[in-house]
């Protein structure tokens, strides 16, 4: 396994690979690395020459700053799993390579609909940070194809329109959640729940299951309204518990009994925000 710091580095390393007719698939992730992300890398694997993960907390993607400071770090143990998991390339870059042109002069992306409803009603700004960094990391990747997790199923759908509006040529992989046995959804986050909140925290995995049990076509929102009672009295702050067509992210108050859909729920305990989806 191959780690690189510097941007040009990797570019010059992975056009040579690409030249040689090798297939580059990529892993972006924020490290603190679960199975969930070690599942992305394995989807790669089977697919691609090479694959490359990149370990980079983004800054322009938390509005707060807290959350920023606080976010999990493992970097050791991070780079010691994607090796036992057969990554080929580590990208680790620096803010400056990230950003050479710094914080404060970012682009901005015509996003429309999807950045203003659930995460990004709740996450001002958040998903121009996701813009900026995917787009800088496939520009230096230039991957052919990309790994995205459906845990994070509005990032995904923002991360598409990304790639229609700057005409990338990778193609986006969704992966599905992957759960702790109990049906949590792994996320860097859980580090940070202490017993007995880590038990509560099911609960959310348990609210969208009752949703997908209990949908039927007509009125939907005494359902919204019970998960999120049951959630409240679980002892959670919820940012957002809402049913969406899962093409576009449209919320729904009736349902037809045809239409493809998915509850998203963003909710945090004991200061932990965790999100989660599934389709219904
Ligand atoms: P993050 O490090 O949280 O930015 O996540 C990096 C990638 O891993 C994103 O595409 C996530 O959607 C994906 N991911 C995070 N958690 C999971 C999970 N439990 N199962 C599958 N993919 C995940």
């Amino acid at each position: 396994m191959i780690l690189f710091k510097r941007a040009i580095d990797i570019t010059n390393h992975l056009v040579n690979l690409k030249e040689k007719g090798g297939l580059i698939g990529f892993v972006p992730t924020m490290g603190a690395l679960h199975r969930g992300h070690l599942s992305l890398l394995n989807e790669s694997k089977k697919m691609n020459t090479y694959t490359v993960c990149s370990i980079f907390v983004n800054p322009t993607q938390f509005n707060d700053t807290t959350d920023f400071n606080n976010y999990p770090s493992s970097l050791e143990k991070d780079i010691d799993h994607l090796e036992k998991a057969g990554c080929d390339i580590v990208f680790l870059p620096s803010v400056s390579e990230i950003y050479p042109d710094g914080l404060l002069h970012t682009k901005k992306y015509e996003l429309g609909y999807i950045e203003t409803v659930l995460e990004g009603q709740y996450r001002p700004g958040h998903f121009q940070g996701v813009c900026q960094v995917v787009h800088r990391l496939l520009s230096i990747i230039q991957a052919d194809q990309l790994y995205l997790g459906q845990k994070d199923y509005q990032q995904c759908m923002v991360i598409k329109k990304l790639i229609e509006l700057e005409h990338i040529q990778s193609r986006i992989n969704i992966c599905p959640t992957l759960r702790e046995t109990d049906g949590l959804a792994m996320s860097s986050r859980n580090i940070r729940l202490t017993e007995p909140y880590r038990k509560q925290a099911l609960k959310i995995a348990e609210t969208l299951y009752f949703l997908k049990t209990n949908l039927t076509p007509g009125d939907i929102n005494t359902l919204k309204q019970t998960a999120i009672k049951n959630l409240t009295k679980a002892g959670f702050k919820v940012d957002y518990l809402d049913i969406a067509r899962a093409s576009d992210l449209n919320i729904i108050d009736q349902w037809d009994g045809h239409t493809k859909t998915l509850a998203l729920v963003a909710a945090s305990i004991d200061n932990v925000r965790l999100i989660d989806n599934m389709l219904l």
